[in-house]
């Protein structure tokens, strides 16, 4: 399961970096493009805009153009209805008639706020003039050779924009013919000044230009722009403008390195005179009826940056919402990893489980056949020890029994032959062997005694004491010598007193019975701490435990002893009762002869209270 498992995931990382990284190119050129197209469509949009407040723009400039000069388009005809002109035409050589017409004009320019006004006789030559007292009078020139005059005799109204050949300022300029009956005596011209205008102009903060029919710049924002031309200008034109010297002797020179056209909607780039080539926005108007055109120069880069910036913004939120959306797919596609781990985990442990679960039912089994042996080789143990017993009991007891037979028969005989001594002698007997036979029921009786222990301290020395009471006629047949190793006061362990004093007896007694026949019999006793208990250790000089022996020393009826000495029942009991105050005993061969036996029992703590009865 493993197995399938790792390298999956491994495999579908690598995978998954790399179609991450796909992706991701994928998103930024999505981004990229989508920034680009609203780019596009937000310069557009700019644009739009620009070009419809440019178009307000120029109107208002277009308007007040037309205005200017449509409110002077009737004064001409009006000035030329006073009879001091048509005087003056008459009689021109007439001095008081030039002056009166020449105060007039002066009163007229003055009073219509114009730059000047003069009458011209139909040979073009100037009779009188708002500025006959200037040094650059206007009287006594011809000025035949301009269209306006031409025009106001032959149309009745002249309308002309020029370069004052007199005074070199450019001017707009009205004439009307000054009639008397239905005779044309001569023309009366007003020369309106646009400096205002071009001021407005120059206000606005743009680049605006102000051409006439043949796209000559004659009003512009900017001074070095005048009597520029939009694009060449054809040959008859130039010779046109010399010869009325419309713009004097101007040359009139193109105003870029190409035509500027006064159509498309597209940024165009213009180099203008002193500058380096940039994108320029073109907007224009007609002005007039006279073919003229207002011109505007727009800056497109606003409209770019505010694009950009747009733009950006755009690309910036797709991309924030591409993020946006790959953090959540990303969120998901973990949560699913998680979930297929929990699901392969979930379907491991089930494995597991199950195998485990397979496990205990065989562990269970096992132990049930393990029960079963082990209560039948208990029950066969049990069967063992009882055969044991028997055969011990039996022993021990038909000896006893079949002398008894004996001596009770023989005491029956001697009395019916009336040896009452002998049958004296032979009850004596009778009661030592029922004294033996009791002795040995009340050692099986302690043997299968089956009484819950009562633990609590005791005190060993005095349990060593009292031990020692009880082997002493034992040790006085033998002559042995018991010796007593000095015991710290108060060492107590957690046991029961009688019993305890029982397996030190059984364990002193077999001491001496093993030294039974030795010239010195030495027994020793020492006491010894070992972590929370204490270890009583009894020494003898004998001939120590055989080693078949030593397998089955605290068998119940084990014993090397002559029959009628030991039932085989003192060490098994001992062991019993050692056990059951949680404590050990054992036996070994010391290595310098004789048999050492070690007693443990739990240690109750030191204490200088008087022992245990
Ligand atoms: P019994 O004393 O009735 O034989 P025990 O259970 O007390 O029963 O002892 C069993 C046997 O262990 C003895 O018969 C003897 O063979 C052996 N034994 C016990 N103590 C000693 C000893 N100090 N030295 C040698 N053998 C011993």
């Amino acid at each position: 399961m493993s197995r399938n498992f790792i390298p999956r995931a491994v495999v579908s990382a690598s995978e998954r970096r790399r179609r991450g990284l796909l992706l991701l190119g994928a998103a930024t050129a999505c981004c990229l493009l989508l920034g680009w197209q609203a780019y596009r469509a937000f310069y557009a949009g700019y644009l739009a805009n620009e070009r419809q407040l440019s178009a307000q723009r120029l109107d208002a400039f277009a308007l007040s153009l037309e205005a200017t000069f449509s409110r002077h388009e009737s004064l001409p005809g009006l000035l030329a209805l006073d009879p001091t002109l048509a005087a003056l035409l008459r009689q021109p050589a007439d001095a008081q008639r030039v002056a009166a017409a020449n105060t007039y004009l002066e009163a007229a320019q003055q009073g219509a706020a114009v730059a000047a006004a003069f009458l011209i006789d139909p040979d073009g030559r100037t009779l009188a003039a708002s500025n006959w007292r200037l040094p650059y009078s206007f009287v006594g020139h011809n000025y035949a050779f301009r269209p306006y005059f031409r025009d106001a005799l032959q149309h009745g109204l002249g309308r002309f924009y020029g370069v004052g050949v007199t005074t070199g300022e450019p001017g707009y300029f009205l004439a009307a013919p000054v009639r008397e009956a239905d005779q044309v005596l001569g023309v009366i011209v007003l020369k309106v000044g646009l400096e205002a205008m071009e001021q407005a102009l120059a206000g606005a903060g743009e680049t605006l230009l102000l051409t006439d029919a043949d796209g000559v710049v004659f009003l512009s924002s900017e001074r070095r722009l005048r009597y520029r031309a939009l694009a060449p200008l054809p040959a008859a034109v130039t010779a046109r403008l010399a010869e009325t010297r419309q713009y004097g002797s101007q040359p009139i020179t193109p105003l870029a390195g190409k035509a500027i056209p006064t159509t498309g909607n597209e940024p165009l780039a213009i180099a203008l005179p002193g500058e380096i080539s940039r994108d320029r926005l073109i907007h224009t108007r007609p002005v007039g009826n006279h073919g003229w055109q207002l011109v505007q120069l727009g800056d497109p880069s606003e409209a770019r940056a505010a694009a950009l910036g747009a733009a950006s913004a755009v690309a910036f939120a797709a991309a924030f919402i591409l993020g946006l959306a790959a953090h959540f797919r990303h969120r998901a596609r973990r949560r699913e990893e998680l979930r297929h781990v929990y699901g392969e985990l979930e379907k491991r442990i089930a494995e597991r489980t199950a195998d485990l679960t397979e496990q205990i039912a065989a562990l269970e089994s096992t132990k049930a056949i393990l029960r079963e042996t082990r209560d039948a080789a208990v029950q066969a143990g049990k069967l063992a020890v009882l055969g044991q017993m028997s055969a011990g009991i039996s022993h021990e007891l038909n000896q006893p029994l079949a002398a008894l037979q004996t001596f009770a028969d023989n005491a029956v005989a001697l009395l019916e032959r009336g040896r009452h001594d002998e049958v004296a002698e032979n009850l004596q007997m009778i009661s030592s062997l029922v004294e033996r036979t009791g002795r040995i029921v009340r050692q099986l009786k302690s043997f299968a005694r089956k009484e819950a222990p009562t633990p609590h301290p005791v005190s060993v020395a005095s349990a060593i004491e009292h031990a020692l009471i009880l082997v002493e006629p034992r040790r006085r047949e033998i002559a042995a010598r018991i010796e007593v190793a000095p015991l710290p006061p108060g060492l107590q362990v957690i046991a029961e007193a009688g019993r305890v004093e029982q397996v030190l007896v059984n364990l002193l007694r077999n001491g001496l019975d093993a030294m039974t026949g030795q010239s010195q019999p030495i027994l020793e006793i020492s006491i010894h701490r070992e972590p929370r208990r204490l270890a009583i250790k009894i020494r003898d000089h004998g001939p120590g435990l055989p080693e078949e022996a030593r397998h089955h020393l605290f068998e119940p009826f084990f014993t090397t002893k002559p029959a009628g000495e030991g039932l085989g029942l003192g060490l098994a009991i001992s062991l019993t009762i050692v056990e059951s105050y949680g404590g050990t005993l054992s036996a070994r061969n010391a290595p310098d002869g004789g048999a050492v036996f070690v007693l443990t029992l739990p240690a109750a703590g030191e204490t200088d209270a008087p022992p245990d009865a």
